[in-house]
C-alpha cells in the first residue's frame, strides 16, 4: 500500500497551527486554568490504525516504529497515533511486524488466474497473502492478442491486485504464422506491427518476448527489433525470458547480447528501455546448477 506524501502534509499541517501567537495564547490559558487545547493537534479519526508496527516506507529511509492510519483508501497519518489523538474505528497492533508499501512482481503468470470466473482464483490471494499487491502478467510472450478485452473483464469482474499487462510476441507471431519457423514476409511483418500496434494502445506496458520458447524462437532478432520500435513508439517497455539459459542455442552469453541489442545503444533511442530482465535464469547441466535472478 503506498505510503502518500499527503500523509505527512496532513500532519504538518495539524503541527503547523501551533503559531507563535497560540502558543503565547496558549501559555496563558496554562497560567490561568491548566487547560492547554491549542498545545494539542487536532484529533483525527481514521477507519484502521495499525500500531507499532516497523514502517519502511519505499522511500530508502531506513525502518522506524510508527503508527498508519488509514481513512477510506488512503493513508492519512503516519507517526505516533497517541500523541496526535489519533482514534480508530479498528487497531492492528503491528508490534515487531515491518509495515511495507505492497510489493510489486514484475514477472508473474497470473492471467489465466485473473480472467478466472471462480471467486478465490480473481482474488489473487496467493500473492496479496505474500504482500504482493500488484502483478505484471503476460511476461515471456504469451498473452491474449485482444489485450483491451482481457483488461475489460478485469475492470468488469474485480481482480484481487493491481495489475499491469505486456502483449506477448510469441501470441502475436502466432496469431499471423501460427506455428511456422519461417520468417515473416513483409505483409505478414506489417500483421505483426499492427496487432502491437492495438495492444499498446488497448494499455499494454510493453512487449514480452519468450525467446527461448516456440514460436518465439523461430524468430531473428531483426524480427523482434521491427516490432519492439512499435511498443517504444507508444513509451512501451521489453521485457524478456532470453533466448538461451546454457549452451543449447546461441548461448547465455549470446542471449544477454541480443537483450542489449534490442534495449542499449544503438538502437535504443529507436526501441525501448528494457524493462526488468524478469528471468534471467541460467543452467549448467554438468554441475546440476540452475540460477535464476528475479
Ligand atoms: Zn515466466
Amino acid at each position: 500500500m503506498p505510503l502518500p506524501l499527503s500523509a505527512r502534509v496532513d500532519h504538518r499541517w495539524s503541527m503547523r497551527q501551533i503559531s507563535l501567537r497560540n502558543l503565547i495564547r496558549a501559555a496563558g490559558l496554562l497560567a490561568c486554568a491548566n487547560i492547554v487545547p491549542a498545545l494539542l493537534p487536532a484529533q483525527q479519526q481514521v477507519d484502521v490504525l495499525i500500531r507499532g508496527g516497523s514502517v519502511i516506507d519505499g522511500s530508502g529511509s531506513p525502518a522506524r516504529v510508527a503508527d498508519v492510519g488509514i481513512r477510506g483508501d488512503r493513508i492519512t497519518f503516519v507517526g505516533n497515533a497517541t500523541t496526535s489523538r489519533v482514534t480508530a474505528t479498528k487497531t492492528i497492533e503491528a508490534k515487531g511486524l515491518i509495515v511495507a508499501p505492497g510489493f510489486i512482481d514484475p514477472h508473474t503468470h497470473t492471467a489465466g488466474d485473473l480472467s478466472s470466473s471462480t471467486p478465490e482464483r480473481k482474488a489473487n490471494l496467493a500473492y496479496l497473502m505474500q504482500g504482493v499487491t500488484t502483478v505484471i502478467t503476460n511476461n515471456d510472450g504469451g498473452s491474449p492478442i485482444d489485450i483491451g478485452k482481457q483488461l475489460d473483464g478485469w475492470t468488469k469482474g474485480g481482480i484481487g491486485t493491481n495489475a499491469a499487462v505486456y502483449v506477448g510476441q510469441g501470441s502475436v507471431r502466432q496469431a499471423v504464422l501460427g506455428m511456422s519457423d519461417k520468417a515473416p514476409t513483409p505483409a505478414q511483418l506489417d500483421s505483426m506491427r499492427a496487432l502491437v500496434n492495438r495492444a499498446m494502445d488497448a494499455g499494454a506496458i510493453g512487449m514480452s518476448t519468450g525467446l527461448y520458447y516456440a514460436p518465439g524462437s523461430y524468430s531473428s532478432t531483426e524480427e523482434v527489433i521491427e516490432l519492439a520500435k512499435v511498443a517504444a513508439a507508444k513509451g512501451g517497455r521489453y521485457d524478456s525470458h532470453i533466448r538461451d539459459e546454457s549452451s543449447y542455442t546461441v548461448g547465455l552469453i549470446g542471449a544477454v547480447n541480443e537483450v542489449i541489442q534490442l534495449t542499449a545503444p544503438p538502437v535504443a533511442s529507436t526501441v525501448m528501455p528494457a524493462g526488468p530482465l524478469a528471468r534471467l535464469k541460467v543452467r549448467v547441466p554438468p554441475l546440476g546448477l540452475e540460477a535464476f535472478t528475479v
